[in-house]
């Protein structure tokens, strides 16, 4: 299916489709590093950290079993229409927040670009990242919001 013109400009979130659905979707990968909470009540902080997925491959972003994922990993989830709103933490660059937010997409987002490579030579990505499997203490691994 080929994709309308700027359809994100023209479309809500509620009116695309599927495919526009899963084109809106820069590939940074950045949903796909771990998160923590600490603390309850007002001292309760949420981290964000460079532990990826064992899955996320982390040169290109990508997952390395996309069609699998849910099975192999018991908390990936799939960001919905319904659920977006229940996302806050996703990052500041991410397509699905930014529209929702009522922003423009960056200019280095593939969409706009035309590059699949431009999010990686952009900086968009988290880098030095390492899987879960190879962490021991998640707050060495703490960074700042992305
Ligand atoms: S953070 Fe957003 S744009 Fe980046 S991979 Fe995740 S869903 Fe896609």
């Amino acid at each position: 299916m080929t994709l309308e013109k700027n359809f994100w400009e023209h479309k809500t979130l509620l009116e695309m489709n599927e495919v526009e659905w899963e084109a809106l979707c820069d590939g940074c990968g950045k949903c796909c590093y771990r998160k923590f909470i600490e603390g309850r009540g007002k001292r309760e902080r949420l981290y964000f950290t460079r532990i990826a997925c064992n899955l996320l491959d982390l040169e290109t972003g990508k997952c390395g079993n996309y069609l699998k994922r849910f099975e192999i990993e018991d908390d990936c989830t799939k960001l919905t229409k319904k659920n977006l709103p229940d996302f806050a933490w996703l990052p500041k660059t991410c397509a699905y927040r930014l529209l929702y937010e009522n922003k423009p997409l960056f200019d280095w987002h593939p969409l706009i670009s035309g590059n699949s490579k431009s999010v990686k030579l952009a900086h968009v990505m988290i880098e030095n990242g390492i899987h879960e499997c190879d962490v021991i203490d998640w707050f060495d691994f703490v960074i700042e919001e992305n």
